[in-house]
């Protein structure tokens, strides 16, 4: 047996990530028939999992997702909770702060969209917007940002003490395969919806994104709440490496359902 790929996907807490190293491409050993008819294999899984921690019903798991432009978040959560029941799994699409979201802290909103007990929760973008675009873009300076890893390590910790188990996923697109998409998106009616002028201004802020991104994963991978950086130029690549980490997360978790109530087994329905 070869070594689960999904383990060196992790960032260990300290360590000194450097993002460039990390290939967009990697295929982590499989090939794409094969690793499609795993996805499904690890997807059944997953909602056997998500059954059973709905039931135990004490414990919540959330599932940020990170990355540039066209990486595909939406794309990797079409393809991992297809199939699994919809009741249990909360997805919350994080977008510029508007309304009461402006009068309030940065983490007011995202600690309001935390899965409850029983629940899977996915950030689709989440609070390290606020350390990623914000400090590209100075929307605010660097003596405000720079505080916030501190709060955002000890954010997660609460989380994590108080029953929600943290995972990140940072999708590490290309910037050529970014190239390819965001044009398939201009040229494709379909998907022209999707594009934004504002996702080119983002384009040409490419290093400085990746910058920011390096020192965030750097800095916020915890034992508590680790980063994996999974190779997303390959959409199958991908979907398979998220579901595996979303997978072993629950396997670790390993919720247990409820025991029957007394004098049930063995009882026969009329
Ligand atoms: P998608 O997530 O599919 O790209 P949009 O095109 O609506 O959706 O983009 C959402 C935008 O909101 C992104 O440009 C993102 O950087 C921005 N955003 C999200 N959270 C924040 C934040 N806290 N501060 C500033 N911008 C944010």
């Amino acid at each position: 047996m070869t070594k689960d790929p999904i383990r060196s996907l992790r960032v260990q807490s300290g360590s000194a990530l450097r993002l460039a190293r990390h290939a967009t491409d990697a295929t982590l050993g499989w090939e794409k028939q094969s690793a499609k008819a795993e996805l499904e294999k690890v997807k059944q899984r997953i909602d056997v999992l998500q059954a059973r921690l709905a039931a135990e019903g004490s414990r919540g798991l959330l599932l940020v997702l990170q990355a540039m432009d066209a990486a595909g978040n939406d794309g990797t959560i079409r393809a991992i909770f297809s199939g699994v029941n919809p009741a249990g799994v909360k997805v919350t699409s994080f977008k510029v702060p508007g309304g009461p979201e402006t009068q309030h802290d940065y983490l007011w909103r995202v600690h309001a969209a935390v899965p409850g007990k029983g629940e899977i929760g996915v950030f689709n973008r989440s609070h390290y917007e606020d350390v990623l675009v914000v400090r590209v873009k100075e929307f605010v300076p660097k003596s405000v940002w720079s505080k916030r890893f501190d709060h955002i390590n000890a954010f997660e910790r609460l989380l994590v003490d108080e029953g929600t188990t943290v995972v990140k996923v940072f999708l590490h697109v290309g910037k050529d395969e970014q190239r390819e998409r965001l044009q398939e998106r201009v040229d494709d009616p379909e998907k022209r919806w999707k594009f934004r002028a504002g996702d080119l201004d983002d384009r040409a802020l490419w290093p400085k994104f990746q910058a920011a991104y390096q020192d965030a994963i750097r800095r916020t991978s915890t034992d508590a709440a680790p980063w994996y950086v999974v190779p997303a130029d390959r959409n199958w690549v991908r979907n398979l490496a998220v579901a595996k980490i979303l997978l072993h997360t629950l396997e670790d978790m390993n919720p247990q359902l409820p025991p029957p109530e007394d004098g049930i087994v063995g009882r026969i329905v009329e």
